[in-house]
């Protein structure tokens, strides 16, 4: 059900307005504007428009872009927030950060290699599995970076046509507007505890302050997994480089990269 907790009344096309609206007198929207809708103003409209007859109910969301690209191809980019990072142990790359330490340097080490923290992180899991099925992978944090890292290139450069996000549901119509006005099919899976559940709490999260390490529950990993399950390389295996915010698969790579086994 959505939304859940304080403001349940209201329906998601208000909350949809309301977040966009709020959104409009801070950095990102009026970057967003600038960038995004005023080059591309029809597209944008119809992103509003399409983004505002989402169900956001259910275990996963599609938002195709108009039929710009079907779902149905290769993954191009996996996004999941830094709030999936650990709180206790504590992630050792920090928190409110793109970094992923784990998928960077310490790839290839075997279980018992793997730091504590790392283990039951959601971010190792869905990284690993959406680098061996040759996406790159974002650690999700401000609607600005996401702007800049993902928004833009795919609209100015075609970067990134295809998508899968893990993020809270709250913010999914809002999301989708990004994706569908910069021609990304996406796939969203939605947060299911810890996650921001209206605008106040949103806002603090885009500023990095998050205290709860929020989850994705069994039902949408086992959903994730089996998506990346059909598209994962024969081999297991993949070559990481950093480029910028995004960890991306290699199919050849200098020693200097390393490479994430599987899990
Ligand atoms: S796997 Fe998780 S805990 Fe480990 S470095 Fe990456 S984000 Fe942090």
């Amino acid at each position: 059900m959505f939304p859940r907790g304080a403001g349940s009344a209201r329906r998601p096309l208000d909350i949809m307005w309301t977040f966009c609206l709020r959104s409009l007198v801070r950095e990102y929207g009026w970057r967003f504007v600038r960038r995004v809708a005023l080059r591309h103003p029809v597209r944008t409209l119809q992103a509003f428009q399409q983004a505002g007859r989402i169900d956001v109910s259910g275990v996963s969301v599609e938002v195709t872009g108009g039929g710009r690209h079907a779902l149905d191809r290769p993954l191009s980019i996996v996004g999941a927030g830094f709030c999936l990072k650990p709180t206790n142990p504590s992630c050792p790359s920090g928190r409110a950060n793109h970094d992923c330490e784990f998928l960077e340097r310490l790839a290839g080490a075997d279980a018992a290699g793997v730091p504590a923290p790392c283990r039951p992180c959601a971010i190792r899991d869905i990284g690993t599995r959406a680098l061996r099925a040759g996406a790159a992978f974002y650690v999700m944090t401000s609607a600005r970076d996401i702007l800049d890292d993902v928004f833009v290139p795919a609209m100015t450069r075609g970067t990134f046509t295809t998508g899968l996000f893990v993020l809270c549901r709250y913010s999914f119509q809002p999301f989708a507007i990004g994706l569908l006005a910069s021609g990304i099919s996406g796939r969203l899976f939605p947060l299911e505890a810890g996650d921001c559940r209206d605008y106040r709490t949103w806002l603090l999260a885009d500023r990095g302050i998050k205290a709860e390490q929020t989850a994705a529950d069994g039902e949408r990993m086992g959903a994730i997994a089996r998506l990346f399950d059909a598209a994962a390389s024969p081999s297991g295996g993949v070559r990481v480089q950093r480029r910028g915010s995004l960890l991306c698969p290699l199919p050849s790579a200098p020693a200097s990269t390393r490479t994430v086994e599987a899990m």
